[in-house]
């Protein structure tokens, strides 16, 4: 039977391209009366957060999005968290090890700079190979006999050509000086993604991998390691990845890319689940919208288009309001409006802010209105509070939309922090610095405290906020 499966890496907030892949499996595996497995790769110990994972769940959940096996629901062939496959991964690490498919190496990071280097001058390919990483015979049993760290790599032939068939693709055609002596267990012990994702993938009975594109130059490796082991491979399907408007890749510097902000802005998931089905696929009567049953219905892999599929903002609040209109009667519109604006978990974390500022319920709503609206409604005036001239202004924002997109740890401490050193950077009191934020985020000179509001509002929304008041 079919399995296919989605693997995100819970590294931060959950990412639209996750639901689309997910989307995108779950049809594949329904429509040929088979399963979707969800499985969490946090091998990544530094990145990975329980947050993250929490966060992805919930929102594949919201948009419908069900599976058959995962960390949550369970399985026969779990766990489903790649960290607590660790026995699992050593025991297929030393087996390739046994076959001679796999080596141990004792080089330093000084050492393998100084040999891409000495590549690098000489013109020739990076990719590093067994025979350019081996050590002579002493110095091995030095570093052997005294313990120095080491990671597993693998074999990889030194020429010839790698073809990889992909089901829309074709086949594709790898050089194999291009590819390194792919790592499969770090120093650290933990295995890297290709070794956990192939040896996850065929113990969890994956048929199917339709993943995205950006993950084809490791199919030539993840082919090797099938043969190494001697088992079958998935058929493998790479699918185009998202993009802005502009056509570059989707990203969280030009959009919001977090299930988070449509959530939080009154997207409905059947809408957004909907819009994600036309990235790239059509029904066969090209009809804009359908539902998720109809979609797997008719689902036709073999109809996903390679053009990168454009994700426009627009096009999907045009479509959401489709669907308010046509699908929501008052009953379905009041129950969505309640999930919404009195989701008990959102409205706790505001409620903090409200209560020392009112003295009666009737204030609530306009102090409060900032966390349950768009974009406040901005002019030029909107800033003429503030006490320092327009070409400071737009930098001060843009630099902290710049250090916000790095902020991985999403709390108010974190964002103090960032506050503080731009502060500092532009030479400003705290208070004079913080002015116009206050303003681009709540729409206000007068409102709840501000730093509070962002930690609440989230990055995407903060950060669409911040650039709305630049533009
Ligand atoms: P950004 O460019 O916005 O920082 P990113 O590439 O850093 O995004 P990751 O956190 O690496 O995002 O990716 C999270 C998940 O989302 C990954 O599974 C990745 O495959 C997927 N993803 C990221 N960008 C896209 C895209 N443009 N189209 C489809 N999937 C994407
Ligand atoms: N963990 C990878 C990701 O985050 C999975 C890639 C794959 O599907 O093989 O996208």
């Amino acid at each position: 039977t079919v399995r296919t499966r989605i693997a995100p890496s819970p590294t931060g907030d959950p990412h639209v391209g996750t639901a689309y892949i997910a989307l995108f499996n779950l049809c594949f595996a329904r429509q040929h009366g088979g399963q979707f497995i969800l499985r969490i790769e946090d091998t990544d110990q530094v990145r990975s957060t329980p947050e993250s994972e929490q966060m992805i769940l919930d929102s594949l959940h919201w948009l419908g999005l069900e599976w058959d096996e995962g960390p949550d629901v369970g399985g026969p062939h779990g766990p489903y968290r790649q960290s607590e496959r660790g026995e699992i991964y050593a025991q297929h690490v030393q087996q390739l090890l046994d076959a001679g498919h796999a080596f141990k190496c004792y080089r330093t990071s000084e050492e393998l700079d100084d040999l891409r280097e000495a590549r690098k001058a000489a013109g020739m390919h990076l990719a590093l190979k067994s025979a350019d990483l081996a050590l002579d015979e002493s110095e091995l049993a030095r570093r052997r006999q005294e313990n120095w760290p080491f990671v597993v790599r693998m074999n990889v032939p030194a020429e010839g050509v790698c073809v990889v068939n992909d089901m829309l693709r074709g086949t594709i055609e790898v050089d194999w000086a291009q590819v390194d002596a792919q790592i499969l267990l770090k120093s650290d012990g933990m295995p890297t993604y290709h070794l956990a994702n192939v040896v996850d993938d065929h113990l969890m009975g994956i048929t199917h991998v339709l993943r995205g594109e950006e993950w084809i130059n490791s199919a030539p490796k993840h082919q090797l390691l099938y043969e190494y082991f001697d088992w079958e491979m998935p058929v493998l399907c790479h699918m185009p990845l998202l993009r802005n408007p502009d056509k570059s890749k989707l990203s969280k510097r030009k959009n919001p890319t977090s299930i988070n902000y449509y959530r939080r802005m009154g997207f409905l998931p059947q809408a957004v689940t909907n819009y994600l089905g036309r990235m790239g696929w059509s029904m066969p009567d090209e009809r804009e919208k359908f539902s998720l049953s109809e979609m797997i219905a008719d689902f036709d892999v073999t109809r996903v288009s390679l053009g990168g599929p454009v994700f426009d903002l627009e096009k999907l609040t045009w479509l959401n309001g489709v669907y308010i209109r046509e699908d929501l009667d008052d009953d379905a519109l009041l129950k969505a409006l309640r999930e919404w604006a009195f989701n008990e978990a959102y409205v706790k974390q505001i409620l903090p802010q409200l209560r020392p500022r009112v003295e009666t319920l009737s204030e609530v709503m306009p102090l409060a209105g900032h966390f349950f609206a768009g974009q406040p409604a901005l002019t030029k005036h909107s800033f003429d509070s503030v006490k320092l001239d327009e070409e400071e202004l737009v930098k001060l924002l843009q630099f902290l939309v710049w250090r916000f997109e790095g902020v991985s740890a999403w709390d108010k401490e974190a964002l103090l922090d960032e506050v503080k050193t731009l502060a500092e950077h532009f030479e400003l009191k705290m208070k004079v610095f913080l002015a116009p934020v206050f303003i681009a985020i709540t729409g206000s000179t007068s409102s709840t405290s501000v730093m509070d509001a962002m930690a609440i509002l989230g990055s995407d929304i903060t950060r669409a906020r911040l650039r709305g008041a630049i533009d």
